[in-house]
Parts: structure tokens; sequence; C-alpha cells
């Protein structure tokens, strides 16, 4: 469609009304005409959808107070669509129309052009895709949806396929989601089929929302479906099995594409999305795609060296080379014991090392601790600690 067609369609002669209709007429001629036209009213008719295509369209401009200006004023422009070459008769046209609707409210609907700003061509765009009966039989994508899974510690790091019960929206199976028992809904009288209204919101503007009286579906059941209450809409629950990515961490939100809601009408599945939760262990801890793990060693293990058997998840346990003089809080690494990364690769475990007093010694562990203490009596572990305080 070009701007020569745009401007010679002559709106006001669709709906039948003078160029000087007020509001209210505008809208009466227009839902005796849709109704009349309505293609669930004359199946099969071509003919008629053309019209009624026609009708929505007239409507969506003239119905609209800042576009019928805009419309007036573009015809008024450009003279019933004679086009008037610039001065000097250069040929070249370049009054860009983009601009004169670029300041429109764009209502982007269903699967439209995402409303106005962007040139003709969105504007187009969004007329025919507002509202009519067009919008029902389009493609529409399925809703995304949320789900929650939790996962055990050891699930979480090797990842698992959980089954998760979703429960969604599709058409009732009953009545075909007409929500009518014989299948034969009626258009809706408030909406006249278009399964949307509009309100003013002040300074010329418009919002439109869902029908509230056939809850934007543009048909009214003569014989309400009973299993549906006339909804055309029933809650499917399936359960299916979801594979859960190893490293996932608490908290995390991870995108199923295709897995939500399905399309109408050949429109493409939403997507489903699940937080995980993940249960505490009891030993080990994560810290991105590192675990980990505090051991407990002796203080002849700590002050002499050794090795300490350190345990995994899942795994033989590792050893550990402990240096002589290790400290309390040491933390050393384990590599590739940690999580499983995207790419296969493992994080590592971080071992953190705990020096333990015992509580009760047996007489020959004393004797010994004893004589110890008589071997390091010279030594004073507080010195520097003294010393710093009074240098401050
Ligand atoms: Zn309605
Ligand atoms: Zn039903």
């Amino acid at each position: 469609m070009s701007t020569k067609d745009f401007v010679e369609k002559d709106y006001y002669k669709v709906l039948g009304v003078p160029k000087d209709a007020t509001e209210a007429e505008i809208k009466k001629a227009y839902r005796k005409l849709a109704r009349e036209f309505h293609p669930d009213a004359n199946k099969g008719d071509d003919k008629a959808e053309e019209r009624f295509k026609e009708i929505s369209e007239a409507n969506d401009i003239l119905g609209d107070a800042k576009r019928r200006k805009e419309y007036d004023d573009a015809r008024a422009l450009f003279g019933n669509g004679g086009y008037r070459p610039g001065p000097g008769g250069g040929g070249s046209f370049n009054f860009d129309l983009g601009d004169l609707f670029g300041g429109s409210q764009g209502q982007g609907q269903g699967g439209g052009a995402g409303g106005f700003g962007g040139g003709l061509g969105d504007v187009f765009g969004g007329l025919f895709n507002r509202g009519g009966a067009g919008t029902r039989t389009q493609p529409r994508r399925g809703q995304d949806v949320e789900s929650e899974v939790t996962l055990s510690f050891t699930e979480a790091v090797d990842g698992a396929t959980v089954p998760l019960r979703m429960s969604s929206q599709a058409p009732c199976k009953a009545c075909s989601g007409t929500g009518d028992k014989n299948g034969t809904p009626r258009v809706c009288p408030t909406c006249v089929g278009t399964g949307q209204v509009s309100r003013g919101a002040g300074g010329g503007f418009s919002l439109t929302d869902p029908c509230a009286d056939c809850k934007g579906r543009g048909l009214i059941a003569q014989d309400p479906c009973e299993v549906c209450k006339g909804s055309g809409r029933a809650t499917s629950s399936r359960t299916m099995q979801v594979r859960i990515p190893a490293g996932v961490s608490d908290g995390q939100r991870i995108r199923l594409r295709g897995k939500g809601t399905p399309g109408e009408q050949g429109g493409p599945a939403g997507d489903l999305y699940v937080v995980v939760h993940v249960d505490a262990h009891p030993v080990f801890g994560r810290k991105g795609d590192n675990l980990t793990v505090t051991v407990p060693v002796t203080f002849p293990e700590a002050a002499l060296g050794g090795e300490v058997k350190v345990p995994t998840l899942g795994g033989p346990p590792v050893t550990l080379k402990l240096p002589a003089g290790t400290p309390n809080g040491r933390t050393m690494r384990a590599r590739g014991k940690g999580a499983t990364r995207k790419d296969g690769t493992r994080g590592d475990l971080l071992v953190t090392i705990e020096v333990i007093v015992p509580k009760d010694l047996g007489d020959k562990a004393k004797e010994s601790l004893e004589s110890y203490r008589e071997a390091t009596a010279g030594a004073d572990p507080r010195a520097e600690l003294f010393k710093a305080a009074k240098g401050a």
C-alpha cells in the first residue's frame, strides 16, 4: 500500500458518514456495518470479509480523534489523491509521511508491526493487525510459563532430569475453544467482534483494552459450554521431563525455549522458565564452579606436614599433601574436583584446613604435650602482637 492509496481511501464513504460526522455517529455507523459484515455472520463470503476489513480500518482511523485529524490533514495536503510535484517541477516528492504519523501513539497489538513511529509501512502494519476478525485467526505465540524445582546439592552439581508438572491454559476440548455448547457462539455486541474496546486517556489519546464482556475473544456463547463455563479455555496439566544442566546454582532461572504454553493457530510455543532451588549439602559448599569443604587436621599434621585424605562429591577421596607449617584456615586446591561447567570441564575443590584441638587427651598424649611445652618455652607467640599494639 502506498501513500497514494491511503490518501485516496475515503473512510467516510466506507462508513457512510459525512465528513463532519460526530464521534457518536461514526461509532454508530461502524457498529451497524460491522455487525452486518462480520465474518462469523457471513461464513465463506470473501466480499463480506473484505468489506469488514475495510470497515474496521475506517473505524480505526475515524474512531480515534487524533488519527482522524491526521487523516483529514493528509487528505487536505494531498488533495484527495492528486500528487503535486514540488516547486520547480523537480519531480522528486520527498515529503515524509512518516513524520506526519510519527507522533501517533502506537498500540502494538497482537503480532502487529509494533505500533507507530517507523514510517508508513509500520502505520499500516499496525492498522491491519488491529482488532477485526483477523486477530483471532492470526498465529499467536504461547505464553511464557514459570515454574520452580528443588534439586539436591549433587543434582545441581551434576545436572539432572526432573519431572515438572505444569498446568496451562488451553482451548477447551469439549467446545473446541468456542465456549459454546454447540460450537456456534455469537458476535459480542459490546466490541462487535473485535475483542477490544477503546477508552479515552486524555489529550486525544485512547487506549485499547480487551473487551470485558467477551474477555477479548470477540465472541459470546449462546449456550455456554458446561465444561469451561463459556470461557472457551481449559486448564490442562501435563508432566514433562526437564533437563537441568550441570552446575546450576541456588536461585538461578533457567530458560527452556519452546517449553511454555503451546501457541495458537500455528504460533510458536512460549518459553518455560524454571527457578532452581538447591538444597544445602552437609559437607560441601559451592562458590561458582568450585566446591568447598572444610577438613580438620591435627596439630602435628599441620606442623610437621603430611598426607591428608579429603572427600570429594560423588567420587573417591583425594590425597592432599600438607606442607610442614600449614597454618589454620589455609585453603588448598584440589584441581578438577569441583562442579561441572557448561563446557564439560570442572571447577576445583577448595579445601580449607582447620586445625583441631582435642578435648580429651590420654596420659601419654598429655605427657608428650608437656614436654613439647618445655621444648618451646622460649618462644612467645604473642611477642609480635604486643610489639605492634605498643607501636600504634
Ligand atoms: Zn466483546
Ligand atoms: Zn468449553
